[in-house]
This record gives C-alpha cells, sequence and structure tokens, in this order.
C-alpha cells in the first residue's frame, strides 16, 4: 500500500488501534492529520551543557551515555527512578520522582537528552521536566541539543509519545506534502516552502526556526478561508442587483451646510463608501463599525437623504425604544432646516397613533422612518423602500433583518454597530460585507479620565460623586451581578442601590436590571434621562445605547469581573457631553491587574478589542477560527492580521482572475477547499 495524506494512521508502524482511539480524539484520523497536527509549545534544548558544569539552582540540557538505572523509593514511600549519564566531563544524576515506569523505556547504553533544574539531592541531581532517547545502545547520536516541540496529548497518549511517533515518520510524511503555492507567492508574503515550514515546526533548529515554520502553515490556513469568502463575495455580489441612486446633491448638500459641525475626516470617509456603494447597480451591503460617540447617526442620516433624494423610502431600525426615539430626536433637530420630519414608529405609541403612520409610511407621505421592532410587523408597508439601516446590528436576528429589508424592492442595506472588533475577525467573521471604520472621534467632546481605585477610596469617591451630582450632573454605578443570592461574596445591585439611597439622602437613586420587566426598567432609564434620578444603580444591560450627556461619572464596582470590551462599553456611556468625565474602576488590590491597567491608559475601542482577543484567547472564538467548517490550527487571530492580509490579498487576486479555481495551477487550492469547507462543493462548482 503507497502512502498518501488520506491514509487512515492505523496503518503507520507503531498505531494499534488503542492508540489510533487515542489519536482521534486529538483529531487526528489521516496520516495528513498527523503532519499538520500543531505543537502548542516548545522547549527549548539546544545549549548543552557539560555533565560536570550542570550546577545546583541551574536549569539545563544534557546529553549523556545511561550508565546505570534503578528504581529507589524515598523515605515518603515516592519511587523514584534514576539513571546516572555519563559524557566526557563526567558523571550526573538524574530522578524522577513518581515515575517508576520509566524503567522499562530507560536502558543502559542509550544516548539520553534531559532538561530541567539541577537539585542537591546527596549530591547534585538532574531533575528532568523532558527528556528524549536520542540513540540506543551501540548507535551513534547526536550529540548537540535540540528544540523540543510539545504536543497537545490526550488520555492514554502523551506527548512525549506523539512526538516520538511524529519524528519516527516525518521523513516519509513529508514526502507526501505538495507546495501548493509557487515559490514566487511564499517569496513575497516572506514565509519558507511547505516542506521547510513543516520540518520547521516538528524538528525546528531554533525556536525562531519553528515560528517561521508556524507562519507559513498560518497563512495557508488563512489563504484558504480567504479564497472561500473571496468567492462568496463575488458570488453575492453577482446576485445582487440593487437600485442605482443618483447623486442629486439635494438634500445631502443642505444637511451639510446646516450641521451644527464639521464631519470629522472618517465620517466624510464613510459618507463617501456608502455614497459609492448606493451609487453603484450592485446592492449595498456595508457595516459600520465605530465606538460609541463617533457619529455613526450622522452619516446614516447621509446615506438615507440619498435615498430619498431619489424618490425612495429610508428606514432606521434599532433595538430599542429608548434608542430609537434618541435617534428620532437627533434626526429631527439635523432635519428641521431641510423641512423634513422622521416618522418614529414605536410599540409605545396609540393604536391610532400606529395607524396614522402605518397610513402615511403606507402612503409614502412619510419618507424617513425609524422605529423598533414595530417596524417589522407585517401591517407595516412602504411605498417604496430603497435603503434600510439597522442600528446595534448584533441586537438582531437575521430574520429580524431580513424582515425589514424584505419590506422593499432590493434595497440597500447599511449595518451600524458600536462593538468595534480587531480587523482580523472581523474579515473572518464579515467576510462577505465590506465594512468602514469610524475610528476618529468628534472634537469638542468632554475627555473620559479613567482611574483604578481600591476599597480604600470609596468614601471619596462618594465625596466626589456628591460634588458632581450637587453641580447639577449624574452618576451610573455598576454591579456585576443584581443580588447576593447570586454569589455571596459579591456586592450586589438591589442591595446597593438601596445603601447609596442611605448614603446619599439628599439624592434620588434608581436602579435597572435584566430581571426587571422592561416597562419598569425604561421608566428608570427615561426618569434617569430626564434628569429625575441622579444616581442611577444598574448592571451591565444598561450598556446599550442610552444618551445621556449629563451623566460625567461612571463607577464600576468588581471591575475585575467585566471583560475589557463590556468595560469599554460602559465608559462610553459618559462623556457624551461638554463636561469632563470620569469612569472609575474600584477592585480589590489584588485584582488590580495589568489589563485592568492597560484599560486606563486608552480609549480606543478597536485597542481595546484586540487587548480584549489577546486575554480571552482563541477558546471563546471557536466560531471564528471553525469558520467555515476548517480547524484553524495553526493561526492566531490576535497576532497574525498581517498574514491574514497578506492572505486576502492574495486570494482576492486569485478569484478575480480565476473564480471557481479551474486552472491548472490552482487544482491544489481547489482539492483543499473541497475536502475542507463545508461549502467548498457548492462555491467552486465549475459553471
Ligand atoms: P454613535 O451612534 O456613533 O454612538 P451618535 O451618532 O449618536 O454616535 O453621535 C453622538 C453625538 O455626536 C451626537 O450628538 C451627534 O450629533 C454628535 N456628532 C456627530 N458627529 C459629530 C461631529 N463630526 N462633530 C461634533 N459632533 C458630532
Ligand atoms: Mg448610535
Amino acid at each position: 500500500m503507497t502512502l498518501q495524506l488520506a491514509t487512515s494512521v492505523k496503518y503507520l508502524k507503531g498505531v494499534g488501534p488503542k492508540r489510533a482511539e487515542a489519536l482521534a480524539r486529538l483529531g487526528i484520523r489521516t496520516v495528513g492529520d498527523l503532519l499538520y497536527h500543531a505543537p502548542h509549545r516548545y522547549l527549548d534544548a539546544t545549549t548543552v551543557t557539560p555533565l560536570a558544569r550542570a550546577h545546583v539552582g541551574e536549569e539545563v540540557t544534557c546529553v549523556g551515555r545511561v550508565v546505570s538505572t534503578g528504581v529507589l523509593p524515598t523515605r515518603k514511600g515516592l519511587r523514584v527512578f534514576r539513571a546516572v549519564l555519563r559524557d566526557a566531563s563526567g558523571l550526573l544524576e538524574c530522578a524522577w520522582p513518581g515515575q517508576p515506569f520509566l524503567e522499562r523505556q530507560i536502558k543502559k547504553g542509550q544516548l539520553l537528552l534531559a532538561t530541567g533544574p539541577v537539585r542537591y539531592y546527596h549530591g547534585r541531581q538532574l531533575v528532568p521536566r523532558e527528556f528524549v532517547i536520542l540513540a540506543d545502545e551501540g548507535e551513534e547520536g547526536p550529540e548537540g541539543g535540540m528544540v523540543l516541540p510539545v504536543y497537545p496529548a490526550t488520555e492514554g497518549l502523551t506527548h512525549r509519545q506523539i512526538r516520538s511517533l511524529i519524528q519516527q515518520h516525518l521523513d516519509a510524511l513529508l514526502a507526501l506534502a505538495d507546495d501548493p503555492h509557487p515559490q514566487a507567492l511564499s517569496d513575497a508574503v516572506g514565509v519558507p516552502d511547505l516542506r521547510s515550514a513543516l520540518t520547521a515546526v516538528h524538528r525546528p533548529a531554533t525556536v525562531a526556526d519553528a515560528e517561521l515554520g508556524r507562519q507559513r502553515l498560518a497563512f495557508d490556513e488563512l489563504f484558504d478561508q480567504q479564497l472561500v469568502q473571496a468567492r462568496a463575495r463575488a458570488l453575492a455580489k453577482r446576485a445582487r442587483a440593487g437600485i442605482r441612486f443618483e447623486l442629486r446633491k439635494e438634500f445631502t448638500t443642505r444637511l451639510k451646510q446646516h450641521l451644527p459641525f464639521e464631519l470629522t475626516g472618517d465620517q466624510r470617509r464613510a459618507v463617501r463608501d456608502i455614497a459609492d456603494d448606493m451609487t453603484a447597480p450592485l446592492r449595498m451591503h456595508r457595516l459600520l463599525m465605530g465606538d460609541v460617540g463617533t457619529g455613526k447617526t450622522v452619516v446614516a442620516l447621509f446615506a438615507m437623504l440619498l435615498a430619498l433624494e431619489n424618490d425612495y423610502q429610508a428606514a432606521m431600525m434599532a433595538p430599542t425604544e429608548l434608542l430609537a426615539e434618541q435617534h428620532g430626536a437627533t434626526l429631527t433637530r439635523l432635519l428641521e432646516p431641510l423641512a423634513l420630519r422622521p416618522e418614529l414608529l414605536i410599540g409605545r405609541l396609540s393604536a391610532p397613533e400606529k395607524a396614522a403612520a402605518r397610513e402615511r409610511i403606507a402612503s409614502g407621505a412619510s419618507r424617513l422612518v425609524v422605529g423598533t421592532h414595530a417596524l417589522i410587523q407585517e401591517s407595516v408597508r412602504f411605498r417604496r423602500l430603497g435603503l434600510v439601516v439597522i442600528d446595534e446590528q448584533h441586537r438582531f436576528g437575521v430574520e429580524q433583518r431580513a424582515a425589514l429589508v424584505e419590506k422593499g424592492d432590493a434595497p440597500d442595506v447599511l449595518l451600524l454597530t458600536a462593538t468595534p472588533i480587531p480587523r482580523s475577525l472581523a474579515l473572518t467573521l464579515y467576510g462577505d460585507l465590506d465594512v468602514t471604520e469610524l475610528r476618529e472621534r468628534p472634537p469638542g467632546r468632554g475627555t473620559v479620565k479613567t482611574a483604578l481605585r481600591t476599597e480604600g477610596a470609596r468614601a471619596k469617591i462618594y465625596e466626589f460623586i456628591r460634588s458632581e451630582c450637587a453641580a447639577g450632573r449624574q452618576a451610573y454605578v455598576i454591579y456585576p451581578v443584581i443580588d447576593e443570592s447570586e454569589r455571596a461574596d459579591l456586592k450586589a445591585a438591589t442591595t446597593m442601590a438601596a445603601a447609596l439611597a442611605r448614603a446619599f439622602p439628599e439624592l434620588r437613586v434608581g436602579l435597572v436590571h435584566g430581571r426587571q420587566k422592561p416597562d419598569e426598567r425604561d421608566g428608570a432609564m427615561r426618569a434617569f434621562r430626564d434628569g429625575a434620578i441622579h444616581i442611577l444603580v444598574a448592571t451591565s444591560v444598561i450598556e446599550v445605547g442610552i444618551d445621556v450627556p449629563n451623566a460625567t461619572v461612571m463607577l464600576i464596582e468588581h471591575a475585575e469581573r467585566f471583560g475589557l470590551a463590556q468595560l469599554h462599553q460602559l465608559r462610553g456611556r459618559v462623556g457624551r457631553g461638554a463636561a469632563a468625565s470620569h469612569c472609575i474602576l474600584l477592585c480589590d488590590v489584588a485584582a488590580a491587574t495589568p489589563r485592568l491597567r492597560a484599560f486606563t491608559e486608552t480609549t480606543d475601542g478597536f485597542r481595546i478589542a484586540e487587548l480584549d482577543l489577546q486575554e480571552r484567547g482563541m477558546g471563546e472564538l471557536a466560531g471564528a477560527r471553525q469558520s467555515g467548517g476548517a480547524l484553524l490550527r495553526y493561526a492566531n487571530f490576535a497576532t497574525d492580521l498581517p498574514l491574514l492580509e497578506a492572505a486576502r490579498r492574495a486570494a482576492g487576486q486569485i478569484i478575480a482572475r480565476d473564480p471557481t479555481l479551474a486552472a491548472p495551477e490552482h487544482a491544489a487550492y481547489r482539492a483543499r477547499i473541497v475536502a475542507r469547507y463545508e461549502r467548498g462543493f457548492e462555491l467552486f462548482r465549475v459553471g
């Protein structure tokens, strides 16, 4: 039988049924899986210390012949395997406490590499963290050290066994690895060819060498993924004939003239991107991503006016009544000089009011409509809906977004989100969307200072809140849990609301949390917005969208309990007016970690999203890692953005030239994608 990458591992020498089962638990079923099994770290054992010079207290790597072995009990009854090594410089004892079974593996005469700390126990003794049998008795072996890959292991299969299995078969497996890329591509990206990369990963000369190999394999994973996305995007665009709006510059120009502020550079760029999309024959499908306060609404308004100028209607949907009202108020203000009035359609209106609004929408008398889910009710009909804007798009389900879109005849779609994500993730998760980022903040906004404080500062913080409120401002105080029954060791919103009401008898304290009825919660938020409440105690439900420019203090208790992205959303609730604002993170001394400190030092949501990604690591991003069905084993979203961008560029160029990868030089790409991606076949079917 000839070995192929698709051959089952059970045909490899050294793999019986038991091992095959254990390997399958690691996702290794074929010899190809074994070849691509990724080490999760490396142990650098390249610098070899002569046995005689291994000193107590040092970490060393030694290489020597085994001259004797034995198992001895210690006083504590622990059985210790020992082996004495010899090299040209002398002798050294190695000891493995609790591992008497090594007697069956390590034999007299073998050449052994061992790495670990040297301790004093009746003399110098090396306690290996790792060892490798370099040669058997009578065989020549390498005299130098090496870098040891450490592999993810599983029950019944140690990383050492996996390592020796891979080492044993590596040369045969490497012969099967054909490089799908032309040399020019690898060179342009700055990564080694495939065989060198796989060799470097499993048998690296240095740790840096292993990293270069990893980068090549990561590039390949990202490249496949980007080929799939480039193809999906191209197909989606082809299927998306849309409205071709014309730039008439009536309303838009007048809005520009009457805006009470200058657009930021990012806003201008976003308006231009959107106008380009809308005037193109294809349907717009764009995501506008920007921190709270970067001014997404105005950008969306320009898009809506462009639709209006073309005798179309535009609709904007927000996830809560409060947000819809807020947009309604903003748009009313901005549109006043243009003699336009937005229509507000929300659940709170009376039945006759709703009926009248629906009537105006159906007749076309209302051209610009703002609302909640009320917009997607069956009874709502538009005369001619040309643009759909969805605010906080992730808070709607796919069907809800589709329901609004279906109220028109192939309208353009603009999605807004205040949750920036790192570009690497956006490229992966939103591969079929065009993405515009707003990073710049409008000037003239009050600054937000962030401080990290511990319990000792509580009295001072309360004094500060008191003085801010006395000056007519308002404060938020956030807790991680609603009541003590959730976590007895944490301060909870309900109890602290009562405590704060006692501490601030002259002020009015309100409470919102996720277990209240929507009415009750909305009522409290409205009262806060209208200034009837001074201190709003809340759980993280507050993080979505509320805009109270008069609030200048955000106190977050047990700050360590919140993710960085969440803290950032909370902090975004203040600093919305002209006054200077303060975000205070209160936590135990022990919890005042570098992550919270890093948070106090930046207000860039994209930067925080990157920190958050690094912090959460890859674990929670299973969705992204699994994107489209293929697991990413080597790529790391937190660090591989340059590789991802290179992969996206290269993939885009190839799909532009050869959309179905039908050319012979792309056969290997195609085969890989069809085998590894669920949608692979469907996407790259010829014709
Ligand atoms: P976002 O929805 O992105 O959080 P908004 O669109 O609600 O932000 O804008 C926040 C506030 O900033 C609004 O009051 C808006 O009128 C104002 N604003 C928007 N763009 C600018 C700008 N370029 N200069 C000054 N103020 C701006
Ligand atoms: Mg907004």
